[in-house]
């Protein structure tokens, strides 16, 4: 008798599994929607040039050592990723008032807020836009959160932001209950608020005393500029609000397996900053005890570098642009065959994916007719699209919905 013997087979992970079918299946025209992940018109991952070129010095530079970091992280790797965020001449820096921890990538950002707001700040209650990134669930409920609640955000007749329903379900929240906000190019939607309804927003959190965690996870692809993107989660700072934003470097430097993440804590004074990185170094220590060194210290150097800078974000800026041309050509294409039903918003959503409002039995007879794998939400992946395959999905989309 095993002791494993009573275990019971977990559900698959769908992203993941997606991705295990796609490569069983020997078809030799087939194309992966599904994942999260850039690519180029090539269909392959891509390395950035830049980074490239810090990865080849640093294995030249015979300074570097593999000691253990902080166990909060490389300081000037965080200082210069909250620049990054929330702009070189914020007051936050110069009262002292902002935390940085270094995460591993952006979900341990989260599962470090959460565990903090449970330990220390007696917050129980979770928010999560309805529908919202397939994880945020599990972190906060893994973290002790005991409801889990959802707030409207997608209208599915008219294809854009529900912000009348987003607006009413947090109004209804209970007093200091957590909201999870998406930065920017919301996953998997692909549906940003605009200006005017972050005010609503802030309104609302202000009103009802929410804890905000905002999580940045695609700074740099909704509109290929990295101030543009940063400009909610800068907007809600400004509003004074205490908050938590999780920061993450795994899409816009394409550092998917280094886990470059940073959970930054904004506070209302110095004193509280000290505070919390005590507590915060704590819970670090019995969950990775001190984060990898390699990709943080990469971001670091661009970062830090005016010309490095410089190239990175152009290369920020290609990544958006392919996106957006293959938005554009796919809403194009399907204008030209006719299919019914608006495509606007494909060509008006932001970042890597798209909420095509494809239902379920279409997604199955894309698989299944046309080798063609997405998300059963109906979310694409706009890299999965190149300039070799599109055709090819335009007609089988075509096909499923006519
Ligand atoms: N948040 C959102 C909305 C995401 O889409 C993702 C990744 O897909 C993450 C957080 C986490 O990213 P990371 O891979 O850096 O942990």
């Amino acid at each position: 008798e095993s002791m494993f013997s009573d275990i019971k087979i977990a559900p698959p992970i769908e992203v993941f599994s997606l991705t295990a079918k796609f490569n069983e299946d020997n078809r030799p025209i087939k194309v992966n929607l599904g994942v999260g992940a850039y690519r180029t018109n090539e269909d392959k991952p891509w390395v950035l040039p830049v980074v490239r070129t810090v990865e080849a010095q640093m294995a030249c530079d015979t300074t570097l050592n593999h000691e253990y970091l902080p166990v909060g992280g490389l300081p000037e790797f965080s200082y210069n990723a909250m620049k990054l965020l929330l702009g070189d001449d914020n007051p936050v820096f110069t009262e002292n008032r902002v935390l940085g921890t270094q995460a591993l990538g952006g979900t341990w950002g989260l599962k470090l807020a959460a565990e903090f707001m449970h330990r220390h700040l007696g917050v129980d209650v979770v928010y999560v836009s309805k529908p919202t990134w397939g994880n945020h669930k599990g972190i906060f409920k893994d973290a002790g959160f005991s409801q889990i609640k959802e707030y409207r955000y997608w209208k599915a007749d008219t294809r854009s932001l529900d912000i009348d329903g987003m607006l009413e379900d947090l109004k209804n929240a209970p007093e200091r209950a957590c909201v999870i906000l998406h930065g920017c190019a919301h996953n998997p939607t692909g549906v940003d608020p605009t200006n005017e309804q972050w005010k609503m927003i802030a309104d609302v959190c202000e009103e009802r005393n929410l804890t905000i965690v905002m999580d940045i996870a695609y700074q740099g692809f909704a509109t290929g500029k990295l101030d543009e993107d940063a400009a909610a989660v800068r907007y809600m700072q400004s509003r004074g609000f205490e908050m938590f934003i999780a920061q993450s470097f795994s899409k816009n430097f394409g550092l998917y397996n280094e886990r470059v993440g940073n959970l930054v804590t904004v506070t209302k004074s110095n004193d509280a900053v000290l505070k919390v990185k005590s507590q915060m170094d704590l819970i670090v220590r019995t969950m990775w005890s001190n984060p990898p060194n390699h990709g943080a210290r990469i971001v670091c150097s661009v970062l830090n570098n005016p010309g490095y800078l410089s190239e990175w974000k152009e290369q920020v800026k290609m990544m958006a642009e392919r996106i957006r041309m293959m938005r554009h050509q796919l809403r194009q294409k399907l204008i030209s065959l006719g299919t019914p039903g608006s495509w606007e918003h494909i060509n008006t959503q932001r970042g890597m994916f798209s909420y095509t409002g494809l239902t379920e039995a279409q997604v199955d007879v894309l698989q299944s007719r046309y080798h063609i794998y997405m998300l059963k939400s109906g979310r694409i992946n706009m890299c999965g699209l190149t300039s070799n395959n599109i055709d090819y999905v335009a007609d089988a989309i075509h096909a499923v919905v006519s």
